[in-house]
């Protein structure tokens, strides 16, 4: 059965196991003991198969695990101690010295930088594409190509990639597809049911949904799973801690009413906004003016809190001035916790490159929290005013 609420209620929770107590317990332990020899040559032969030492299976990781699986309709699942480990863990374990990635632009920035500044020194190559075209995918694909990268929508321009023609075409030509959907949840894309091998999400952002855990998801086939365990996991030893587990288990409870939530308020946030003088265009995959509205609504069942706004504005102050000026809504990295946000592309830029004519340099990026819209609607208003 894979009914949403039987998973986030009941899934891998076996209660006769821990006295019939609701909340599963947290089993901190670090190793787990045995009765017979050959019980123990069996788990060195394969840790997979059961619970040796919490750096590998632990058991209040693993109802996670089975939760997070049947979310993304994928075989198996694994939890690391951050979405960046997870995103390393799925590229590292395909590739060898001489293999090509494909990787969308403007991935998230540590995947980047893992393209950029460590494959490198092993022979491995990124080619970044405009991932908006299947054309684009096509033409960059080499004979040493082993992994597609994909991130839809990814964060700032919130572009999309065609996930299932992407991954047909990548299944032609043996190549393995990676797409992060962080942005989405599984609530709100299944890549997997499109084809997708491996799917990643930050679950710092709305798994957590607290701000108060830094953890990744990575899913795919058994077997996939298996070698990524065997392999980078226990040898990276960046798999989640059962405490940080059991903090996502109670997160997932509530994901489904959080992620309503945060929907209406955004649609009402982001149609104030769209409507204001100080601003220039506000940049959300569900809003009929995103370009890529049509193919959002196709394959995303909804989106989420975080979008862009390019402002209005001659000089790099006015952006600094609305920010500093916001009292509710913080300014930080991250999102998808209860908390709104905001974080000034400018931060990133020195003063004196600021250019009003560049839209990039005037984008701020929002994320709509818990809060009633009309306090954070306010918000904005005040700070506009001392912006003008
Ligand atoms: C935050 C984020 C990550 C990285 O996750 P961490 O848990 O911070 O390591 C990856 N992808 C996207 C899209 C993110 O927003």
């Amino acid at each position: 059965m894979n009914d949403l609420s039987y998973i986030l209620n009941e899934l891998g929770e076996d209660r006769e196991q821990y006295f019939r107590a609701i909340s599963p317990p947290i089993m901190q332990t670090s190793n787990f003991a045995f009765k017979k020899v050959a019980d123990l040559r069996k788990v060195f032969e394969d840790e997979f198969s059961t619970y040796l030492y919490s750096r590998g299976l632990n058991p209040t990781v693993d109802i996670l695990r089975q939760k997070l699986a049947a979310l993304d309709e994928a075989e198996d699942c694994l939890v690391f101690n951050s979405g960046a480990s997870a995103i390393f863990a799925s590229v590292f374990s395909n590739v060898q010295s001489g293999d090509h990635i494909v990787s969308v632009r403007a991935p998230y920035t540590w995947a980047q930088r893992m393209f950029d500044n460590i494959l490198p020194r092993f022979g491995i190559s990124t080619t970044y594409i405009d991932g908006t075209r299947i054309e684009n995918f096509e033409q960059a694909i080499r004979p040493n190509t082993k992994i597609i990268y994909l991130e839809s929508p990814n964060s700032w321009d919130f572009q999309l990639q065609d996930l299932q023609a992407v991954a047909s075409l990548a299944k032609s030509k043996n190549i393995i597809t990676i797409c992060d959907n962080s942005y989405c949840t599984p609530l709100f894309q299944k890549p997997v049911a499109m084809g997708i091998d491996m799917v990643l999400q930050s679950a710092t952002k709305y798994i957590g949904g607290h701000s108060d855990v830094v953890a990744g998801v990575l899913t795919g086939t058994r077997q996939m799973m298996k070698k990524i365990f065997d392999n980078e996991l226990l040898n990276m030893g960046n798999g989640i801690t059962p405490f940080n587990a059991w903090l996502l288990i109670r997160g997932l409870r509530t994901l489904p009413v959080r992620l309503e939530r945060i929907s209406q308020s955004t649609r009402k946030v982001v149609d104030y906004l769209k409507n204001h003088p100080q601003v220039e265009e506000v940049i959300f995959p569900f809003d009929p003016s995103f370009p890529q509205y049509k193919m959002a609504k196709k394959q995303m069942s909804g989106a989420c809190g975080l979008f862009t706004v390019v402002m209005k504005a001659e000089k790099m102050d006015q952006i600094v001035t609305f920010c500093e000026s916001l009292r509710h809504i913080l300014m930080a990295v991250s999102w998808g916790g209860h908390e709104s946000l905001a974080i000034p592309r400018c931060a990133s830029i020195l003063p004196e490159n600021f250019d009003a004519g560049n839209r990039a340099h005037k984008m701020i990026r929002f994320y709509v929290g818990l809060e009633d819209p009309d306090y954070l609607i306010a918000d904005y208003e005040q700070a506009f005013a001392k912006s003008r």
